[in-house]
């Protein structure tokens, strides 16, 4: 090979490098979220499926919402009767066993998501808002089975630095709750990695999930 030929491929070598530097984040095998949109048909079961390709209806409001004890949450935080009385007996044991777990956001309706994402996307810009929010009908939170928690550092934000947050990683499937957006499966959930947000699906379901490390998006291709 002669010095031109050479110079040649080390371009080309740096080329590929530079690329490769600048799409390392956009997975090219994933989803295409918030494509072929389907609506959901089943919004009352406990196991239903809501991401950025499963979509609530904008008037879907469930119809056993019960407010969650002050004791386990911020005031007016409400949750479907079955993830209620799991999550305040799991923000009970943890107390007991000398950790907070409080419930800082949970149901939110249509509405409130729409102007969620509005305020985002008015502040930081579209990018910013799908990075960290969902668009209206998009959002677990509208099921009643998803909850936010902070810890004793009072910060959802900051709960994975918190001392519940090993705890209730290990623990939360025993009370029917999932990690929902782990940390290296964004492409699959949509969602990037969110240690504070909760969701119920049964204590059966929750403990194959944490058993086989899935997500629920996992669970459903493989079981459903
Ligand atoms: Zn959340």
């Amino acid at each position: 090979m002669n010095e031109k030929k050479f110079r040649y491929a080390i371009y080309i070598v740096l080329a590929i490098l530079i690329l490769l530097f600048y799409t390392k984040d956009i997975d090219l095998f994933g989803q295409n979220f918030y494509e072929n949109i389907k609506q959901i048909d089943n919004p009352d079961a406990i196991m239903v499926l809501v991401n950025k390709n499963y979509q609530l209806n904008n008037n879907y409001v469930p119809n056993d919402l019960e407010i969650i004890s002050t004791s386990y949450a911020y005031e007016n935080k409400s949750l479907r009767k079955e993830a209620k009385e799991a999550f305040e007996q799991l923000s009970e044991d943890a107390k007991n066993l000398g950790y907070k777990i409080v419930a800082t956001s949970a149901y939110r309706d249509y509405d409130y998501q729409k102007k969620l994402f509005e305020e985002y996307t008015n502040e930081k810009g579209e990018a910013y808002a799908l990075e960290c929010s969902a668009k209206p009908g998009h959002s677990e939170h509208q099921t009643g089975l998803a909850v936010d928690v902070a810890g004793s550092n009072d910060d959802y934000d900051e709960f994975e630095s918190s001392i519940e947050f090993p705890w209730l990683k290990e623990n939360a499937h025993l009370y029917g709750f999932i990690l929902r957006y782990p940390k290296g499966k964004e492409h699959i959930t949509g969602f990037k990695y969110e240690p504070w947000h909760y969701r119920y699906v049964g204590m059966e379901v929750a403990t194959i999930i944490y058993n086989e490390n899935l997500t629920l998006e996992e669970y459903y291709n493989k079981y459903l």
